[in-house]
């Protein structure tokens, strides 16, 4: 019994039957979760169509005569609908062609074999040997901003908003806030990043971090950096934030990205007594939870909140649970996932970090490799960025990378599948990769 049908349970499905298990799947709302109705897929979306603007607007870059293109949001709110459709669609047929149950309806769980399933037609109990609990995450709103969908937003209500905010405010400088600052300021709006640190990406490697503000300023960002918002509230011009030192915000709108919390209230957890921590599972290496035969996965455990986390998760569930735990295959590594920021430039990044390694006391060697050096970057009129290799000095083993620069999250798997390899400084030079491209900037900074 799978509850919650994003890229976890989706994942946990698919592989659960390919491996001969008999497999049901609760979800609510669509079949690809989450992560196909409001995360992933439709702020890359949103955020391709920004690009295309952007890239339109440097066409004397190209050669071509200049335009200047405008934002339709009735033709991007059909294109949205339309790629979720498609996806949900493709997601549904696989599964059923797996002869995986679906149920349209709420999961709990009454007791430790026992899975509630409430539909429209009623409700039913369904025995299962193992129970996978991936209801996923929704943006945490505080209890001082008064979300209303119109002016005030989270980032469900932005696909696309009702109007394009003629200057929003976005509280929270994560990897969601600063996407969402690209996209609304690639679509024209005025738009002003409440930081609440001195770093936008607060963890991310500082060189990073720093490339993509003087990005954001070169745009025309308004960063607010030390602000803490404390306060939000409607106005008769639009809306208004305050910062916990006194300073304000005035906009149209406002966008929260400050977070998510889990979806476990409605699991009926305590009929089982599993262990949380703030809502969040607590899972092991194998995903289970402190109850024998129930794991959990994706957002709900807790871990790094990324699709491609929770299907590795979802996979190695129905690996353990079909009893292939005891075959020589990896456990999942958390510090060897590759993460990327759909910014301008983009910024992705695997593996061991320069100031982690520094913290450490760890001797590593550090290469660095300027995009404005490859024959591609300067065909594509875009020379930003960099590439960033972290190497054992010894052995010459890729340990990490950061990549900021067009193409960063194509390009990062590269280094994702050295540091998951264990392969050398050395097999990445003698690799022929195709010329001219971006990636052979990769074994510059390997040479
Ligand atoms: C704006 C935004 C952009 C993002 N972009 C990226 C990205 O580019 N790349 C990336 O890797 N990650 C991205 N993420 C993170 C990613 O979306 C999540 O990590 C991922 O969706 C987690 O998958 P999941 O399976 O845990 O949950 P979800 O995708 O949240 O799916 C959980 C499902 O469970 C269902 N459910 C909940 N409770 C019940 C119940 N009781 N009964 C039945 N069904 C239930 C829900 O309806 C939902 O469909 C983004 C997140 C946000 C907020």
């Amino acid at each position: 019994m799978i509850i919650g049908g994003g890229p976890a349970g989706h994942s946990a499905a698919t592989y659960g039957a390919r491996l001969g298990a008999e497999i049901v799947l609760i979800e609510r709302d669509v079949f690809g979760g989450a992560a196909h109705l409001w995360d992933c897929i439709p702020s890359k979306a949103m955020i391709a169509t920004g690009g295309a603007l952007s890239f339109l607007a440097r066409s004397k870059g190209m050669g071509l005569e200049e335009v200047s293109p405008h934002i339709d949001l009735g033709n991007l709110g059909e294109r949205l609908a339309g790629i979720e459709a498609k996806l949900t669609n493709t997601t549904t047929k696989v599964l059923a062609s797996q002869q995986v149950r679906l149920i349209d309806g709420i999961g709990s769980i009454v007791d430790e074999h026992t899975v509630r399933a409430v539909t429209d037609e009623g409700e039913e109990d369904i025995f299962a040997d193992y129970i996978v609990l991936c209801t996923g995450s929704r943006p945490r709103i505080p209890e001082w901003a008064p979300v209303d969908g119109d002016r005030i937003l989270t980032t469900r209500d932005a696909y696309p908003p009702k109007e394009l905010p003629s200057h929003i405010v976005v509280v929270g400088s994560g990897v969601t806030g600063v996407e969402f600052v690209h996209m609304f300021r690639s679509f024209g709006s005025e738009v002003t990043l409440l930081v609440s640190r001195q770093q936008v990406l607060p963890g991310k490697d500082a060189e990073v971090a720093y490339a993509l503000e003087e990005d954001f300023l070169r745009r025309g960002v308004n960063l607010m950096k030390g602000a803490r918002a404390t306060g939000l509230e409607r106005t008769d011009e639009g809306v208004r934030v305050y910062s916990e030192d006194g300073r304000v915000a005035d906009g149209s709108h406002a966008l929260l990205a400050i977070g998510s919390i889990p979806n476990s209230e409605l699991l009926a957890l305590e009929n089982v007594g599993i262990a949380t921590d703030g809502g969040y599972i607590n899972v092991d290496h194998h995903c289970r939870s402190s109850v024998p035969h129930i794991y959990a996965a994706g957002d709900l455990s807790g871990r790094l909140p990324l699709s491609s986390v929770a299907s590795m998760q979802g996979r190695k569930i129905a690996e353990h649970a079909m009893g292939m735990h005891d075959l020589p295959h990896r456990h999942l590594d958390y510090d060897k996932a590759a993460s990327a920021i759909f910014t301008e430039p983009e910024i992705a990044d695997v593996g061991l970090a320069e100031a982690d390694a520094f913290a450490e006391g760890r001797k590593i060697r550090v290469t660095k490799v300027p995009f404005s050096v490859s024959a591609k970057a300067l065909i594509n009129d875009d020379p930003r960025g960099f590439v960033k290799m972290v190497s054992d000095p010894a052995t010459g083993v890729i340990l990490g990378g950061s990549i900021v620069g067009r193409h960063a999250a194509e390009l990062i798997s590269i280094l994702a599948l050295a540091v998951n390899a264990g392969l050398t400084v050395n097999d990445i030079v003698e690799s022929l990769f195709v010329h001219p491209t971006l990636s052979e900037v990769l074994a510059e900074a390997a040479e």
